[in-house]
C-alpha cells in the first residue's frame, strides 16, 4: 500500500470512524500521502498505521473525507456504487412507496451510504443532486446504472445547491440522460396530484419529505379554518381542503410558489366545498398583522425553511422559531391545532420542543403535544449518521 493515496489521522481521532460515522473533518487529519485530487479514493489509517476505512477525498471541504467502506477487501469501485444504488432502490420498493406515490426519494446520500448523492423520482423522471466531490467523481457511472436499473424517461441534474460551494464545485443544472422533463411535471401522492417544477423549484421541485405528514394532518382539518403558512406550492393546503377544511389560507413569500399552489388547488379540489385564499407575504409580518386585526384560525401549519445552516446561526434560528410559534399560538382559536415543523438538522427534536414550550408559555396557552412527526421513510436515518434526521414536527392542541 506504499503508493496508495491515504490520510493518517491524528492520535485519538479514530473513534468516530470505528463507529462508522461517514465524515472525517480536516482537523482530525495529521498527514495526507500521495497528493489525492478532489474525488480520489483514499485509505484512512489510524495514527498508529492501522487501516480503518476507505472514502473519497476533498481538501477543499471541511469534510475532507467521506467514507464508503469499513471493510479492507471491499474496493471503492463501480460495483460498490451499483450495489449501493440497488440497495437504496430495493429499500423503497420494500416500503411499497410506489403504491402510494410516484414521487419519492430513491437515494438519500450519506443515509444510503452514497455520500453526497441525492436521487429523487418524479413520475417518469429522475432528478439528481450531486453535493460532494466524491459523488461528482461517480456521477457518470451512477447515471449509467440508474438508466439501466430504472429506465427513466430522463435524468435531470439539479446541482445548484449552495453547499456545492463548500466543496469547490460549480453550480450546474441540465439533462444528464434521456429527455428534458416538461416545464411542469404532474406527480401523484396519496391520490392527490401536484404540478412540480423540477428544473427551477426548491430542492428537486417538491418537499417529498413531508408526504406522510401531509396525510397525517388531514384528520385535524374537517370543517376548519386553516392557515397554511410557508405553503410553498400548496401541499398541506391541498390535503386539508380535500379532507374537508372549510377554508384554507395559503401564505408564502414566493410568487411562483403561490402560482403553482393555485394550479394545484384547481387540480385537486374542483369538487371540494372549500374557500381558498392566497397571500404573498412575509409570514412573520403577516402573522403579526392577523394578531393586530384579531383574525384567528382553527388550524395553523408552520413549515418554515431551514433557519440554521451552521452552528453560528443557531441562536438566531431559535429566536425565529420561538417568534413564529408564539405569534401562531396567539392567533390560534381556543381548542385549535398548531402543526409546527423545523427542518434544521442542527435543532434537535428536544430543543425544538423546548422552543415551542417557551412560545406556549409566553402566549399563556396550555399546549399539549398530541402527535410527533418526522421525515418520510424514503428519507431513512442511518444509525451511524444521526445528522440525517433533520425534520421534526409537533401537533399541538392548545
Ligand atoms: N410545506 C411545504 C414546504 C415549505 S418550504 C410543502 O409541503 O410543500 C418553505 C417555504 O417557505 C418556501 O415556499 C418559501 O418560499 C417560504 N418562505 C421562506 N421564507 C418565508 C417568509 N419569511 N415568509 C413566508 N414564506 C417564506
Amino acid at each position: 500500500m506504499t503508493d496508495a493515496k491515504r490520510v493518517v489521522l491524528k492520535p485519538g481521532r479514530e473513534k468516530s470512524i470505528v463507529h462508522r460515522h461517514p465524515w472525517i473533518y480536516s482537523g482530525a487529519i495529521a498527514r495526507t500521502d500521495g497528493s489525492p485530487e478532489p474525488g480520489d479514493t483514499v485509505e484512512v489509517l489510524s495514527s498508529g498505521g492501522r487501516w480503518l476505512a476507505r472514502g473519497t477525498f476533498n481538501a477543499r471541504s471541511q469534510i475532507t473525507v467521506r467514507l464508503y467502506s469499513w471493510q479492507e477487501d471491499q474496493p471503492l469501485d463501480a460495483a460498490l456504487v451499483a450495489d449501493r444504488l440497488r440497495r437504496a432502490i430495493a429499500l423503497r420498493e420494500s416500503l411499497g412507496l410506489g403504491q402510494i406515490a410516484n414521487a419519492y426519494r430513491l437515494v438519500s446520500a450519506e443515509s444510503d451510504l452514497l455520500p453526497g448523492l441525492i436521487v429523487d423520482r418524479h413520475g417518469d423522471y429522475l432528478v439528481l443532486q450531486v453535493l460532494s466531490a466524491g459523488a461528482e467523481r461517480w456521477k457518470d457511472q451512477s447515471v449509467a446504472f440508474l438508466q439501466e436499473m430504472l429506465n427513466p424517461a430522463g435524468i435531470y441534474e439539479r446541482s445548484d445547491a449552495a453547499v456545492r460551494d463548500k466543496e469547490g464545485l460549480p453550480l450546474t443544472t441540465g439533462v444528464l440522460a434521456g429527455k428534458e422533463p416538461p416545464a411542469l411535471l404532474e406527480i401523484q401522492e396519496n391520490g392527490r396530484h401536484f404540478l412540480v417544477d423540477v428544473m427551477r423549484g426548491h430542492k428537486t421541485g417538491f418537499y417529498l419529505d413531508q408526504r406522510e405528514n401531509r396525510r397525517k394532518i388531514t384528520g385535524y382539518c374537517p370543517g376548519k379554518d386553516v392557515l397554511n403558512a410557508f405553503s410553498y406550492t400548496g401541499g398541506f393546503g391541498v390535503y386539508a381542503s380535500v379532507y374537508g377544511a372549510s377554508k384554507v389560507l395559503h401564505l408564502d413569500s414566493s410568487t411562483e410558489a403561490l402560482e403553482l399552489a393555485r394550479r394545484n388547488v384547481d387540480l385537486n379540489t374542483r369538487v371540494a366545498r372549500c374557500e381558498h385564499e392566497f397571500m404573498e407575504a412575509n409570514a412573520f409580518a403577516a402573522l403579526r398583522a392577523f394578531r393586530a386585526a384579531g383574525r384567528t384560525f382553527d388550524v395553523i401549519i408552520l413549515d418554515p425553511p431551514k433557519f440554521a445552516e451552521s452552528a453560528g446561526q443557531l441562536p438566531r434560528a431559535l429566536n425565529g422559531y420561538k417568534d413564529v410559534n408564539l405569534v401562531a399560538m396567539q392567533i390560534l382559536r381556543p381548542g385549535g391545532t398548531l402543526i409546527t415543523f423545523s427542518c434544521s438538522g442542527l435543532v434537535s427534536a428536544a430543543v425544538f420542543q423546548q422552543v415551542v414550550w417557551e412560545a406556549a408559555l409566553d402566549a399563556g396557552r396550555d399546549a399539549q403535544v398530541v402527535e410527533r412527526l418526522s421525515q418520510g421513510p424514503d428519507h431513512p436515518v442511518l444509525l451511524t449518521f444521526p445528522e440525517g434526521e433533520y425534520l421534526k414536527g409537533l401537533v399541538i392542541k392548545a
